[in-house]
Order: C-alpha cells, then structure tokens, then sequence
C-alpha cells in the first residue's frame, strides 16, 4: 500500500466536502468496469489500472475533503504494482484515511457521463456496489447519467463526484456547563 505521508493535518471541522473527476477513453476489447460492475459492452475504459472513471472520480473525492495526495500521487500509473489494479482497492485506501482522519462519510452524488452504453437500467446494481464499498447505505449514494452533447467526447467517460463527510462522534465527555450559563441560554432563546 501506499505510504505518501504528505497529506496536511486535518483541523476536526464538523463538515467536510470533497469533489473528484476523471475521465478514461474507451478501448475495443476489454471489460467496462463502471463504479465496480461489469456492464455488457464490446468497448471497455482504458488506463493502467482497471479504467474504473467512477471508482477513480469517487476516490479523488474522498481524498480531495481530507486534503489528502490525489489519486495519482498515491497510485502513479509508472508503478508496475497497479497495472490492472481493481480500483476497489484505490477507494479503500482513500476510505481508510477518511475514518484515520476522524470523519464518516454522510453522503456522495456523482454524474457519469457518456454516450453509450446506457447507464439507467445498471444504475440500482452500481449504487448498491459503491454504497457497499463506502460502507453507507444505497440512499446515500447519487448516480446520474447524462449524454454528453455538442462536448465531441463520444469515445470518453467522464464522471464527476462530491461527498459530504462529517465528523465521527467521539468518546462522550463531560460537558455540563454551570446552570446559570444554560439558563442565560434559554433565556436568550425566549426574547
Ligand atoms: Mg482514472
């Protein structure tokens, strides 16, 4: 696994949001590989590691709301270890430093775009997919499909992705305040 030890000290904000893109050229000959399905098409995504846009959107994302290295960084596509690699395996990585950083992901939406094939009738199996992989539950997880008009990227797939994070409840501690502070409260609230 990677060891990049660069990524800067997260200050434990309530909310956090991160925001990821990618895009992959379509190749004949090899799977489709969209948020960690396969879908039946004669083209697949070409890149070094399994072309995953979604995985790889959803990763910078998640990398991106703790300041973390990108993708790229953690994962260069001149190291021969992830030829091939299942983008599963990038997401986890960006998954673990999330939690390492004291935060848990609330929800992420994402948009793929593409000219074919079409992404509604697998949209239900890719949620569940990536919500299994996040960890969250399917109604936590956004996926849109769009056509990419007049954008001349019919042999691409673009995917875009956001992700909301919040920070983990941590060990109850003893927060009363002195009674005559939560009365000045209340009594703020009535005026
Ligand atoms: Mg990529």
């Amino acid at each position: 696994m990677p060891t990049t030890n660069d990524q800067r000290p997260t200050t434990l904000l309530t909310i956090r949001i991160g925001y990821g893109w990618d895009s992959h050229e379509f190749k004949p000959g090899i799977p489709l590989l969209i948020g960690g399905v396969q879908l039946p098409y004669d083209k697949g995504l070409g890149g070094h590691s399994d072309g995953d846009v979604l995985l790889h959107a959803l990763t910078d994302a998640l990398l991106g709301s703790i300041a973390a290295p990108d993708i790229g960084s953690l994962f260069p596509p001149s190291d021969p270890q992830w030829k091939g690699a299942d983008s599963a395996v990038f997401l986890k990585e960006a998954l673990r430093r999330v939690h390492a950083a004291g935060y848990q992901i609330v929800n992420v939406d994402s948009s793929l775009i593409l000219a074919a094939p079409k992404i509604g009738p697998h949209t239900a199996t890719i949620r569940a997919r990536v919500a299994e992989l996040l960890g969250i539950p399917p109604d936590c997880v956004g996926i849109k499909a769009k056509t990419p008009e007049g954008m001349g990227t019919d042999n691409a797939a673009i995917a875009h992705s956001v992700i909301l994070l919040e920070k983990k409840a941590g060990k109850k501690k003893n927060n009363a305040r002195p009674a005559g502070k939560s009365k000045k409260k209340s009594a703020r609230r009535k005026r």
